[in-house]
């Protein structure tokens, strides 16, 4: 019987979270199930954060960024000891179930405690579009929509300077924002975990667009492949443009998240209590071509990475 559910954010937060809390709380409340908010991820988890969820705790709260339960880190939560206390306080509060919102990390921890017995469902809110199995995470596509403002702004200062504006954007070895943002910025080059980085193929690239009689480029790169700042001073002392490092940083984390995410997080809320309404524990929910599904947390954080390439062929025809 299915009394009363948990609910958390961890990891890194990301624009949407807040509508996906709403839905849950909002679902569960109406299925006569009462809600407790978790704060602090899997941290508030064990040292007991929690605090009973009525309809109006999640009033005024879908057009909000970042999260208001919080978000920690807690490497701890991989040892079986810590693991065991979070589930002897979740027994102690007389919780039944877990939603859990968050990236990777998140649905590694969620799948620990289904093994351990807890009745868990974690939905993939993250800006880096990593989880496999879901065509988008909760907070991509707010995330893409700064990254492109902030680099239409570049392309209008460099096209006037004859500039080369190095753009590093987040991803987390995933490089779905920087091709993302690349095919619609029409940018001229992407660097990414999926291309790797050939310093020398950059700059070789760049004097054929500056042959070509181009005025100013894009070069969009992943976070943690090469350094923007070199790759920028190295366009500057060998090819015509004047290379310019931006890194885009924390901002590309914040926001109120747009309307497609906050649809997909109210869509995947609901669907999470629907699923421990239907006593189907231990799922992740995705998206697939519009359609909410769901599949086993195990499953999910053991897929191989999806291919990418004919993104990356896209992005090549339109340069
Ligand atoms: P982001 O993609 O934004 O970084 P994330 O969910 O991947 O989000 P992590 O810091 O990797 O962020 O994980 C969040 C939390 O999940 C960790 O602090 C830890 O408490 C828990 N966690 C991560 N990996 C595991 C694991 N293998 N087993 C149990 N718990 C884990």
């Amino acid at each position: 019987m299915l009394r009363k559910i948990g609910i958390l954010t961890s990891g890194g937060d990301s624009p949407g979270m807040n509508a996906a809390i709403r839905a849950v709380t909002r679902t569960a409340l109406a299925n006569g199930i009462e809600v407790v908010g978790i704060r602090d991820g899997y941290k508030g988890l064990v040292e007991g954060l929690y605090e009973p969820f009525t309809r109006s705790s999640v009033s005024e709260t879908i057009a909000r960024g970042g999260t208001i339960l919080g978000s920690a880190r807690l490497p701890e939560f991989k040892e079986e000891a810590v693991l065991m206390r979070g589930i002897e306080k979740l027994k102690e509060n007389k919780i039944d179930a877990v939603v859990v919102i968050g990236g990777d990390g998140t649905y590694r921890g969620a799948d620990s405690l289904t093994r351990h017995g807890v009745n868990c469902v974690a939905l993939p809110g993250t800006i880096d579009n990593d989880i496999e199995g879901t065509d988008y995470t909760i907070g991509f596509d707010t995330a893409l929509n700064t990254v492109v403002e902030c680099v239409d702004k570049l392309r209008d200062t460099s096209n006037s300077h004859h500039r080369c504006s190095v753009v590093e954007v987040m991803g987390n070895r995933c490089g779905d924002l920087a091709i993302y943002s690349g095919i619609s910025c029409g940018a001229e080059i992407l660097i990414t975990p999926e291309t790797g980085y050939d310093e020398e193929a950059v700059l070789e690239k760049l004097r054929y667009l500056e042959n070509q009689g181009k005025n100013h480029a894009i070069v969009i790169v992943s976070e943690n492949v090469c350094d923007v700042k070199s790759l920028a001073d190295k366009i500057s002392k060998v090819t015509g443009f004047a290379g310019r490092a931006t890194i885009l940083g924390h901002i590309q984390r914040g926001g109120s998240p747009t309307p497609s995410d906050r649809v997909l997080a109210s869509r995947m809320g609901a669907k999470a209590v629907e699923l421990l309404v239907a006593g189907i524990g231990g799922h992740c929910v995705a998206i697939r071509n519009n359609e909410i599904i769901s599949m086993p947390i195990e499953e999910c954080v053991s897929m191989p990475r999806s291919s990418r390439k004919a993104f990356y062929r896209l992005f090549d025809r339109l340069v």
